[in-house]
């Protein structure tokens, strides 16, 4: 998986085409990422105890991974990703390949 909790991503599809967020989850097994702020639907929550009312909550729905690519900060754009490994520490490290920024 390319994209990990914490990063900005932007939407390459759909709706929402165009948009960034935050990564707020990935599914590995369902090839899914949740991201804050876009992709939302709202639930209606029922009221779980008599004489409490019923809430409308506003949740970001899971996207495809297809759907979105890393954003580079550097170059403010979606982007590729070429690895980096660093011989002395076995560490791999993500870099834009436009820029050869670490993100
Ligand atoms: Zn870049």
């Amino acid at each position: 998986m390319k994209i990990h909790k914490g990063d900005t991503v932007q939407i390459i599809s759909g709706k929402d085409n165009g948009k960034t967020g935050k990564v707020l989850g990935v599914n590995v097994r369902e090839n899914t990422v949740l991201i804050e702020g876009q992709n939302l639907f709202k639930k209606h929550s029922r009221p779980k105890k008599q004489g409490e009312k019923g809430q409308i909550i506003t949740l970001p729905r899971p996207l495809y991974i297809s759907k979105v690519m890393l954003f580079c900060p550097n170059c403010k754009k979606a982007t590729r990703i070429a690895y980096k490994v660093n011989e002395q520490s076995k560490t791999k490290s993500r870099q834009c390949k436009k820029c050869n920024t670490e993100i």
